[in-house]
């Protein structure tokens, strides 16, 4: 069986680890893959590659490192199909999600190819007579990045691509569910003209994400995975002088208001809520219905949706299916139980995922789609993230019980409204705790251009992910003062100095 193992100084290097995990094949519970779980010495062998690769790549000017993007980028979408199919294989998602993962990937690998303009930095002239003022973007030096199972190219890609066009060196540590997809973008890195050491991949769990954690070679560090482990990596790294950012769990809220047109709603629903099986932390998996009317008509035709979607692999069928299975059997029977929770806590099941097999494939870790009605707040199905292809539907009176209801959850990553008032949608997008808002728009990721990141215990670290915020949390910013004197100056040396 094939062992997936890590990527370091240019090559792929056998690790000598005597642990290893197992990777599946969610569709059919088979296991298809094994990867090495490196030891702690094997993360440090990593970032000594990166250390050893830093001044160099540092020092290449911005153009060339964007030079390198352009290549990086086109090898990608050269190589889309088959990036893809790793990603498809070993995660679970349809094809056609997969494909998609990739191009939001590739387009922060297009946002980083624009970083000679990105590192200009700022300057004011004559701050004082004959002074000027220049900041300097520098790179932070040796980062990390860890990344969640359910993007394993996606994620990585809002990391690593701009870090390295910043000027610093990188080691990723790839979600041991699903690590394949990371190790073939290595190669087409190199591939791309990257140095060896720029890029390095370290297969692994909690051993070697503490190692990076801790190694002070390591200035930064980029973390997105569930809310215990990002409250975990941004103490931790924090405590070892690092600079962290640490994304975490969601749960998103919908709100559906009266005057939403609701065939627009449902039909955005249905993939915000079991689009990649719920497996995403843009995910919708509260639709709040302000108005009996509204709920009614709602749940009526996501009942309709429901019954006509197609759950399979997604892989290998004649027609695609909507919505593949979860990562794990492990998984799969949480989410299960959590419906268990949800009829126990009095929540009206009104679509029931759980005894679902998919016909050829009954050993897959599928759970069908789930819909609850009458949600209340105080039930956990409501407060927990459950990560699954389950849909609450909560019903409030107004419009003001909808915002406070969203306000109040611990997690405040995503969420939309659904209305034709725009006096609702402003505001909403005004008052609403939540990092990234949707106006009629389901799944509000933002753009490379733009920053990713949700506000309360959705993440720990002041700045986001790529676009503007990227860029400054791979950059160290140094500010220069500069006068160039002509003949003798008259300057106090023992008070604050002040410009004139
Ligand atoms: P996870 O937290 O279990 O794992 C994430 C990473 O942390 C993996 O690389 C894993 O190896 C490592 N890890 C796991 N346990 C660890 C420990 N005890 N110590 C140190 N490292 C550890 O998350 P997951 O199950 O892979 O991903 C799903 C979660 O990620 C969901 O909660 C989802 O909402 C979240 N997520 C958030 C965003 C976002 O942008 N906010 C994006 C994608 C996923």
């Amino acid at each position: 069986m094939q062992i997936l193992s890590n990527y370091i100084g240019g090559k792929h290097i056998q690790s000598q680890s005597n642990r290893q995990g197992a990777v599946y094949n969610p569709a059919t519970g088979e296991q298809i893959k094994q990867v090495s779980l490196s030891t702690a010495a094997e993360t440090q062998a990593a970032i000594k590659s990166a250390q050893g690769a830093l001044a160099a790549w540092s020092g290449v000017t911005p153009l060339n490192r964007s030079r390198v993007m352009f290549a990086f980028k086109g090898l990608l979408e050269k190589h889309k199909d088959e990036l893809a199919q790793l990603i498809s294989e070993e995660h679970g998602k349809v094809f056609s999600d997969a494909q998609g993962e990739l191009t939001r990937g590739i387009e922060v690998v297009e946002f980083a190819c624009g970083i000679p303009h990105l590192n200009k930095g700022e300057i004011s002239m004559n701050v004082g007579r004959g002074v000027d003022s220049y900041s300097l973007m520098q790179p932070v030096g040796v980062c990390a990045g860890i990344a969640p199972f359910n993007f394993p190219a996606m994620v990585p890609l809002w990391m690593f691509p701009v870090s390295i066009a910043c000027g610093n060196t990188f080691v990723m540590k790839p979600s041991e569910k699903d690590p394949s997809v990371v190790l073939r973008i290595a190669e087409l890195l190199t591939e791309a003209g990257l140095p060896d050491g720029v890029f390095n991949v370290i297969n692994g769990d909690k051993e070697s994400v503490d190692v990076l954690l801790t190694d002070s070679a390591v200035a930064a560090v980029s973390f997105v995975g569930s809310t215990p482990i990002a409250e975990y990596v941004y103490a931790t790294g924090s405590a070892h002088g690092k600079r962290v950012q640490a994304l975490g769990g969601a749960k998103n809220h919908m709100v559906v208001m009266p005057d939403a047109d609701i065939d627009l709603v449902s039909a955005s629903l249905m993939g915000a809520a079991y689009g990649s099986a719920g497996e995403r932390c843009m995910a919708i998996s509260v639709a709040v219905c302000v108005g009996d009317e509204a709920a009614d008509a709602l749940i009526g035709k996501l009942q309709q949706e429901i019954n006509s979607m197609k759950v399979g692999p997604g892989l290998g069928e004649a027609q695609e299916p909507d919505m593949g299975p979860l990562i794990s059997r492990q998984h799969a029977d949480k989410v299960v139980d959590y419906i268990n929770c949800g009829v126990d806590e009095g929540a009206t099941l009104v679509t029931d995922g759980r005894d679902f097999k998919a016909t050829g494939n009954e050993q897959g870790y599928f759970v069908g789609p789930t819909l609850f009605d009458n949600v209340k707040a105080n039930m956990r199905i409501y407060q927990e993230e459950i990560f699954g292809p389950v849909l609450a539907v909560v019903r409030v009176n107004s419009f003001e019980e909808a915002l406070q209801l969203v306000n109040e959850h611990e997690y405040g990553n995503g969420t939309s409204i659904f209305t034709a008032s725009g006096e609702a949608a402003h505001t909403y997008t005004h008052q609403v705790q939540v990092g990234m808002v949707g106006v009629n728009v389901p799944i509000p990721v933002p753009m490379a251009f733009h920053s990713f990141g949700g506000w309360k215990r959705s993440i720990f670290g002041p700045l986001n992910m790529h676009g503007s915020d990227g860029v400054r949390f791979y950059t160290k910013m140094k500010t220069v003062t500069a006068r160039w004197p002509k003949g003798q100056q008259n300057v106090n040396h023992f008070t604050m100095p002040t410009m004139k």
